[in-house]
């Protein structure tokens, strides 16, 4: 595989207690109307600024304007590499945005319930919470899959399938005016994908244990818990890992309904950034990582209200108020639970003998 470049941004300095740019009125107007997760991000920032650190990876252009990479942390220290990690992203597909929306809400009532619940404080302290809400700023911002280029972030990836891909949706280079445009062969990864590797490289490979949930939407009509490879049917090497938590969270919250499964069930492709990850990750030693995909089914939302599909981002986001605040409180459970078990995996990552006996148990219920 090959390594990726650095990131070369020098516009973009990270700065830890970031001065969240002075916006002028006419340059708000836009954002309000076609990025209003960033400026409630910005807010969040700003509000909280006590509790958490931000960082601007990087700015991207679009059409004057300089949208920012942000990510925030929160919880335990950078230093200390024995600390857990968890982190959030969405927003890679610019259309679904109402997988970045999911995270600020989330977000937003983390942070507010930090400012009193000690029982909280006291959680947090024990975990390195990392959050890339908006990772395609520039998709969001244009209604778009794609990243500014025309490429699916989500098919950039250094991977190549190994088995059959689906025409055009498991990722191409035919060119970017068509969908799932995986950019052209020999040049360097995209700048959100770099900009995201340099969050995964600088808060995750260091650690002995992270998780990690990207959440996304488009796919079916029930919310599905993916986990890698895409590049390949054969199950990952650590799959009793993924049927351990599938089991705690089918033991602690019974009435919910994720389908927990490989991704490959359904379908491949080339690219993708979780197996990429996932695969360099592998590398390190004494490195447990547990990437997921959140890919919530939008289809449901259509089902019940067909009239949206003529509307391009009807297909991935709920339109009617009251479906939006549910989509909005749904996965709470879920982001909460996976923090606790972040912080407490020791209890629940099978060792020994379990190992066996899960994997043997996965291989059943998977292949
Ligand atoms: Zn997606």
């Amino acid at each position: 595989m090959k390594s990726v470049p650095p990131v070369q941004n020098p516009a973009s300095p990270r700065d830890i207690k970031l001065a969240l740019p002075k916006r002028p009125p006419q340059e708000r107007k836009r954002l309000k109307k076609a990025l209003p997760e960033l400026l409630w991000l910005e807010r969040l920032i700003n509000t909280y600024s006590s509790t958490l650190d931000a960082s601007c990876e990087g700015l991207l252009p679009w059409q004057g304007l300089q949208l920012p990479f942000y990510c925030l942390t929160l919880g335990g220290s950078a230093a200390d590499k024995k600390t857990p990690v968890l982190l959030i992203t969405g927003g890679v597909h610019g259309i679904e945005r109402i997988g970045s929306q999911v995270i600020l809400a989330w977000l937003s009532s983390l942070l507010s319930r930090l400012e009193w619940d000690s029982a909280l404080q006291q959680k947090l302290s024990r975990l390195r919470l990392v959050v890339v809400p908006i990772v395609n700023p520039v998709g969001m911002f244009a209604n778009r899959r794609a990243n500014g280029n025309g490429v699916d972030l989500n098919r950039n990836g250094l991977v190549t399938a190994e088995d059959k891909v689906p025409f055009l949706v498991g990722g191409h280079r035919i060119g970017s005016w068509l969908p799932w445009y995986r950019g052209s062969a020999g040049q360097p990864q995209e700048l959100e994908y770099r900009l995201l590797q340099q969050v995964v490289e600088r808060e995750v490979y260091p650690r002995a244990m992270a998780m990690a949930l990207d959440l996304h939407s488009g796919f079916g009509t029930h919310d599905r818990l993916w986990f890698p490879y895409a590049y390949r049917k054969k199950l990952i090497g650590s799959i009793e890992n993924y049927l351990a938590l599938k089991l705690l969270w089918e033991r602690c919250f019974p009435h919910h309904n994720y389908i927990f499964e490989p991704q490959s069930i359904h379908y491949l492709s080339h690219g993708d950034i979780w197996d990429d990850f996932y695969l360099q990750a592998k590398k390190r030693e004494n490195h447990t990582f547990i990437p997921l995909t959140l890919e919530m089914g939008s289809w449901a939302w259509v089902k019940k209200r067909p009239a949206q599909i003529f509307n391009f981002a009807g297909m991935f986001n709920p339109q009617k108020a009251h479906r939006h605040s549910r989509v909005l409180r749904r996965h709470l459970s879920l982001l909460d639970f996976l923090l606790s078990a972040a912080i407490d995996y020791r209890e629940w990552l099978p060792v020994d003998e379990q190992v066996k006996l899960l994997k043997q148990a996965a291989h059943v219920l998977w292949n």
